[in-house]
């Protein structure tokens, strides 16, 4: 049995490779039949803006994540800075299971931690300082107590003031802050961690205080998507596939 993980698929009905490409590879590991979890990290969706707006784009995502759940695999559902606003109604209705940030995981021998990645990059001041305000419980009442279209509107407001601020930068054009990752793992007392955001893929592996640590950066998918694959005979595999050639 296997364990995967994904983040940053952005998804949005725009990108039409992209989504179709995730379905593919949905239907791709319903076929090999060997899922047994699926993780995703956050920046699943490029804008959300709460369980209440739906639409036929949305119903189709839901669809395609049940129909993965009710072959045997369990889904866990970690926000990221561009879906914080998914919440229980979403998470039940596409049997997902919400996921703190961070979360520490225990596959065979291995304690990991999960993290969606974004509270690590501590050098974007401006960017934690909005964090620290967008995830609280009031602001979060206060925005989805507003109707649909004022809350559309302020998702535009804010990707606007955030790319003109930040001089066209990104959220995730800053990476982590290394003495940030080293703390969690420390706080956890584990030696591997798994995050998405930056858009960074790789396996990294350094030392920090005689213990041998390891950090695995998911891909955002674009034409490319990006996984990790974990089984107890080979641990954990970070890959890319090419979105228009899955099944
Ligand atoms: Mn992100």
């Amino acid at each position: 049995m296997a364990v995967y993980f994904i983040s940053d698929l952005h998804l949005k009905p725009e990108e039409e490779l992209i989504t179709k490409g995730f379905l593919d590879y949905l239907k791709q590991l319903q076929a090999a039949g060997d899922a047994e979890q699926l993780y995703i990290l956050g920046d699943f969706f490029e804008l959300w803006i709460g369980d209440d707006y739906t639409n036929p784009y949305i119903d189709m995502i839901q669809q395609a994540l049940n129909e993965l759940a009710n072959s045997g695999c369990q889904l866990f559902f970690m926000h990221g800075n561009r879906d914080f606003l998914v919440g229980e109604d979403w998470a039940k209705a596409n049997q997902c299971t919400l996921l703190d940030d961070p979360y520490v995981l225990q596959l065979g021998e291995q304690k990991l931690v999960l993290m969606h990645g974004d509270s690590l990059c501590l050098e974007d001041v401006e960017y934690q300082k909005m964090r620290a305000l967008f995830r609280s419980a009031p602001f979060k009442t206060n925005i989805l107590s507003q109707t649909i279209d004022q809350r559309l509107a302020f998702a535009q407001k804010v990707r606007g003031e955030s790319q003109s601020s930040q001089q066209d930068k990104s959220y995730e054009i800053m990476d982590v802050t290394q003495s940030a990752v080293d703390e969690e793992l420390s706080k956890h007392g584990v030696d591997l961690m798994i995050h998405g955001h930056t858009h960074r893929p790789k396996t990294h592996q350094w030392e920090h205080e005689g213990q041998n640590r390891t950090r695995i950066v998911l891909g955002d998918w674009t034409d490319k998507g990006w996984q990790i694959r974990w089984t107890a005979e080979s641990g954990f595999e970070l890959s890319s596939f090419d979105l228009a050639a899955i099944a």
